[in-house]
């Protein structure tokens, strides 16, 4: 017993099982009811398990050789004979990628994320592990997390901190080349604030987290790595310099000699001059030179097109904390601040990341083709002189990481038809082309197995809201588990539209009421804790759960994370994003609700725009903006309702064979899986930056080799 423990433990010491159901199940059927309190972490499981039902079990569900099996799986995993980065991305050679970010989202046992862009870097870091592409992942340990979502009686959502066990995860000390744990020390105005180096391995992929739990720091410097997105202007400009200056620091003191830094959004902007200082202090190098040399070796990504949505620091914040890295790079403070400014004359005006980004980067991106356009167009006034089109942002459309996101059964729907090894090619259309040979039945048996189950778990986190609320059971249950069911879930913040159907609700009454043709709507979302127009948009949303005609059609699902998540792109027949055009940078959970054989209905923004050709799925509007944004809305809002009610719901009711099954629907969404799933994946999007990007930054880099 003994040694299976061990082995157990070793399965569980890297990320890897985050994306292998194989792994996963083992621990569930351990004990189904530990699995889920223990939010799905296998580590957490085998702490809490006793000895007498682990041994039980393990004869029962076959254990021993399951885990031999991953285990076996796990060092081929590790160390491959070839992949696609040794053949593609051989010229970073020992020089990895170092990707910035404020958030990962992995699992949700790990709960350093808020939303889409951690969940975007997770998805990068796995993809950039199934094709050995170097790159390192540089973070911030959060050691409170981030908040779960709860609504009180008057459905106002309640931030609750959740502590999470730092025990349950595979974090470990981070060691120099002697074996020594690292730390690094950070100036912040009037002290040195130290943080140790952990890491965590997600596949063949380190991601190191630096966590300010030091003795050495004052108590309120440990709580500068409590949480993600807690604090005002001062704690956020303290932790996107320890994530930068701190982050390029532990590179180093690791030994890690990047090739290109990869900042995923502004925060980590920082480690730019970071980079810089150490090139000018070490290697007595010019400083506009250095500056040169770094913005070469630099890729920055943007993700918002909503101006509120990039940090921008007072000047005085700012000058206050610049001062001990603009003598390290032997600039006036004033010439550093210029970095940061939009006009690097104006003095006394805002001092924004992603200005300091864009200034010292060869190389930025948005995140979809029409986000490059609005990008090009929102920064175009940092390059005077420069047409719209000759601003240096180009893009990289998003993915998301398939073998994440994908249900169990589809996988096995698509091992047998599109080849056992399909994940290896996942981006050829080829293929994708065999999923036209898979049979109606096959594809809506499938997808219905995955609904019935999707159905059960919304239905139960409803009835535990509504009990939690004191609020009676609904009888009989809610959601026709035959009705075309409909899913939302995001972030909640107004440009999203969450309740653009509540503007008409007695028209909304007759279409999820249709008797012939009902229509069943989740909605899941959070806002950020500080804002209340959010939150206010969930206590509407989640406000028809005591009226009569909605409260067995709609309903609301408190803390969308990563699970709720999984279980809704699984089992959910349509998906619904309806934001203001141009606002939705990209959007990935269409993408992962079309992997699992849903269809998406979308206003044309983000990924949409490029991605719908008329037969893969349904576009909300013709792309035109009104200038008057009430307009647009109203516009937008009947397009909706019109779209629903003489497109998806019939194509969804008629048509249906002997056996009931819908021929067009299935046609779609075998269309939608054929066209989308090649272009809208992580390994796609990880080749991309690899190819357009990384290795045309790491020849910018190729001053730093060492000579040979
Ligand atoms: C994919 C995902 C997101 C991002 O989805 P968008 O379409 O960009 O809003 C946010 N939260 C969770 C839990 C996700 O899985």
């Amino acid at each position: 017993m003994d040694m299976l423990v061990k082995k157990m433990q070793k399965l569980t010491q890297n990320l890897w099982w985050t994306w292998k159901p194989e792994v996963r199940t083992i621990f569930r059927d351990l004990d189904l009811e530990l699995y889920q309190r223990a939010h799905q972490n296998p580590m957490s499981v085998l702490r809490q398990i006793s000895p007498e039902e682990l041994e039980n079990r393990a004869t029962e569900v076959d254990v021993p050789a399951r885990v031999d099996r991953a285990l076996r799986q796990l060092q081929e995993y590790l160390l491959p004979v070839t992949t696609w980065g040794l053949t593609h991305a051989g010229a970073l050679g020992s020089r990895p990628v170092a990707y910035f970010c404020m958030e990962f989202g992995i699992h949700e046992s790990l709960p350093i994320y808020s939303g889409g862009l951690g969940i975007l870097a997770g998805d990068h870091l796995k993809a950039a592990s199934d094709l050995g592409v170097p790159l390192v992942g540089v973070g911030l340990l959060y050691h409170e997390g981030y908040t779960s979502q709860v609504l009180d009686k008057a459905l106002w959502q309640q931030d609750v901190v959740e502590p999470f066990d730092i025990q349950d995860l595979p974090l470990t000390r981070a060691v120099d080349r002697h074996g020594e744990p690292v730390q690094v020390a950070v100036e912040l105005p009037g002290r040195l604030v130290y943080a140790s180096v952990l890491q965590v391995m997600v596949g063949r992929i380190r991601l190191i987290l630096l966590d300010t739990r030091v003795k050495q720091n004052d108590p309120k410097d440990v709580a500068l790595t409590a949480r993600l997105y807690g604090g005002d202007q001062r704690m956020r400009i303290e932790q996107e310099l320890l994530l930068g200056v701190g982050g390029a620091r532990a590179l180093r003191a690791l030994g890690i000699n990047a090739s290109v830094f990869h900042l995923n959004e502004g925060h980590s902007a920082f480690a730019l001059l970071e980079r810089a200082r150490y090139r000018i202090q070490e290697d007595g190098m010019e400083p506009h030179k250095a500056l040169q040399e770094v913005a070469s070796a630099t890729v920055f990504t943007t993700h918002t097109p909503v101006d509120a949505g990039h940090d921008r620091f007072p000047a005085d914040l700012a000058a206050e904390h610049l001062r001990p890295l603009a003598e390290g790079l032997k600039l006036s403070l004033d010439e550093v601040m210029g970095l940061g400014r939009v006009n690097p004359h104006d003095h006394g005006s805002y001092f924004l990341p992603t200005v300091l980004a864009l200034k010292l980067s060869r190389r930025a991106n948005g995140v979809s083709a029409l986000h490059g356009v609005v990008s090009r167009k929102m920064w175009n006034h940092l390059y005077p002189g420069l047409q719209e089109e000759a601003v240096p942002i180009g893009h990289v459309t998003n993915g998301v990481h398939l073998p994440t996101w994908l249900a169990t059964e589809m996988n096995h729907l698509y091992e047998s038809h599109l080849g056992v090894d399909y994940q290896s090619s996942l981006t050829r259309p080829a293929t994708w082309g065999r999923i036209t040979s898979v049979s109606s039945a096959e594809i809506w048996e499938t997808k219905q197995v995955l609904k019935a189950r999707t159905i059960r778990f919304i239905r139960g986190r409803s009835a535990e809201m509504r009990e939690r609320l004191g609020l009676p059971p609904i009888e009989p249950a809610p959601l026709d588990p035959e009705a075309l069911t409909i899913g939302f879930a995001r972030r909640f913040v107004p440009y999203k539209r969450p309740d653009l159907l509540y503007t008409d609700l007695d028209r909304l009454d007759r279409l999820v009421n249709n008797p012939e043709r009902p229509v069943n709507l989740v909605f899941s979302g959070r806002a950020h804790p500080a804002d209340s127009t959010g939150k206010g948009l969930i206590q509407k949303v989640a406000g028809l759960l005591e009226d009569p005609r909605f409260r067995h059609r709609i309903l609301f699902i408190e803390n969308y994370n990563i699970r709720v998540g999984r279980m809704l792109y699984q089992g959910i027949d349509a998906w619904l994003n309806n934001p203001q055009r141009p606002l939705e940078a990209c959007g990935t959970s269409g993408m992962k609700v079309v992997l699992n054989g849903g269809l998406h209905i979308s206003v044309r923004d983000g990924w949409w725009a490029e991605a719908y050709d008329g037969n893969n799925g349904f576009a909300i509007g013709t792309g035109e903006i009104h200038a008057d944004q009430a307009i647009q809305d109203k516009r937008d809002a009947e397009d909706l309702f019109r779209l629903l009610e003489d497109e998806v719901v019939p194509l969804y009711y008629d048509n249906r064979n002997s056996t009931g099954i819908p021929r067009c629907w299935v046609e779609r969404m075998k269309n939608s899986i054929r066209t989308l799933a090649w272009r809208f994946n992580a390994d796609r999007m990880v080749q991309d930056y690899v190819e357009n990007l990384y290795l045309p930054a790491a020849i910018g880099s190729s001053c730093q080799m060492p000579p040979p």
